[in-house]
């Protein structure tokens, strides 16, 4: 009599050598996807310094600025494969964006704008999530498609063309804002890395609001532009308060 051993000892091993080869191809996939990022954000990125007027500010307050970023940086997830950077830009509206892979701009509109550094913290939180969340490499896989996105991800001879194409509507996304949905999730990731940075959503809130009184809802005056597009700001206000 022969005694077949049962097939799940033999396809147990194999299932095995699957996950593992698996998982490493994800990993490569991964790491690959992350250096397509910084390639798109470092474009995009070059593209902004061309177009707008950096500023610099007095040492004290240069100071002051990195330290509240930094401090909001070390409370993200992404913070040991990206490196963050935040530029002060000459534009009256008020308005901040985040380029993928962690390109932080601000106007100088924004800074004159807030009361506090609390504020300031929770727009500046506010753009981290978008880079932590992924939210423009999940646009632009959604505008070029996958097949592009893999296409380029295993080319190291990136068509320049393809590659500005894609630079320039992660400007666009980034100044005008994501999806209903990202934003909404990138107030709420906000406030996560706000208050683990020690800051207090209640500033945030105090600064929504403040937009709110100011502005309403709707025809929301171009200096006040910051993400005005998307969802209303008093929902955005009744989310945060139910955090
Ligand atoms: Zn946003």
């Amino acid at each position: 009599m022969i005694r077949r051993r049962p097939l799940f000892l033999l396809v147990l091993p194999l299932l095995v050598l699957i996950c593992v080869s698996f998982s490493g191809y994800a990993g490569f996939f991964d790491s690959l996807e992350l250096s397509l990022e910084k390639d798109i954000g470092g474009d995009s990125y070059e593209s902004i310094m061309a177009e707008m007027t950096v500023v610099q500010l007095e040492p004290e307050e240069e100071e002051r600025l990195q330290s509240i970023f930094n401090r909001l940086v070390n409370a993200c997830s992404r913070k040991d494969e990206l490196e963050f950077s935040l530029t002060v830009v000459e534009e009256d509206s008020v308005n901040a964006f985040a380029l993928p892979a962690g390109y932080i701009f601000v106007h100088t509109g924004l800074l004159n704008y807030v009361q506090n550094d609390g504020e300031l913290a929770g727009v500046l939180a506010h753009e981290i999530a978008h880079v932590d969340r992924k939210h423009g490499m999940d646009a632009i896989k959604r505008q070029v498609g996958m097949g592009l996105i893999l296409k380029l991800v295993l080319d190291k001879n990136k068509s320049k063309e393809t590659m500005a194409k894609i630079g320039a509507f992660a400007i666009n996304m980034a100044q005008l804002g994501y999806s209903r949905e990202a934003e909404f999730e990138a107030d709420r990731y906000g406030v996560i890395f706000m208050e683990k940075a020690g800051f207090r959503k209640e500033d945030i809130l105090g600064f929504w609001q403040r937009m709110v009184e100011e502005t309403g809802d709707q025809d929301v005056p171009k200096y006040l532009q910051l993400f005005s597009t998307h969802p209303p700001t008093s929902e955005r206000i009744e989310r945060i308060k139910a955090m």
